[in-house]
């Protein structure tokens, strides 16, 4: 979802210069995102820059807009068409990624430990007995 800016906004400037697109600027008392610019930073960084320097948390997607990391990013490359910045997609460019990334570790860590009782690789044979060191520490 590309992100708009709320009326709660103080005018601090800090969001302006950290969109990796300019795509904010000041507009009355107020800043505003262009929305069309905005890609939720997809191509440059892991979380969206105005959402992590805002001091008010007044921004936020727009409702009922969603995009897909594809297009988020193919709208970047067309920003940055023209620019020696290129965007690229890692974990560490796209939330998308770093969030699917956080859910397999966090699936993984869960895994080790639920793994002596019910969980077994595919293909493997059922755990017969409970393994040394899991006794011992038990
Ligand atoms: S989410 Fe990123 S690209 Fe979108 S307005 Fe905020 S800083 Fe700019
Ligand atoms: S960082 Fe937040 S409060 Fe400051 S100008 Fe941007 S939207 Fe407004």
């Amino acid at each position: 979802m590309p992100l708009m800016i709320t009326e709660d906004c103080i005018a601090c400037g800090a969001c302006e210069p950290v969109c990796p697109n300019k795509g904010i600027r000041k507009s009355g008392v107020v800043y505003v995102i262009d929305r069309d610019s905005c890609t939720e930073c997809v191509g440059f960084f892991s979380k969206q820059q105005c959402v992590v320097v805002c001091p008010m948390d007044c921004c936020g997607p727009i409702p009922g807009v969603v995009l897909t990391e594809e297009a988020l990013f193919e709208r970047a490359r067309a920003i940055h068409a023209n620019s020696h910045l290129q965007p690229t997609l890692t974990e560490q460019t796209s939330h998308f990624r770093a969030t699917a990334n956080r859910n397999s570790q966090t699936t993984a860590s869960r895994r080790k430990w639920w793994q002596w009782l019910f969980w077994r690789e595919e293909g493997s044979e059922p755990c017969s007995s409970v393994p040394a060191n899991v006794a011992e520490s038990g």
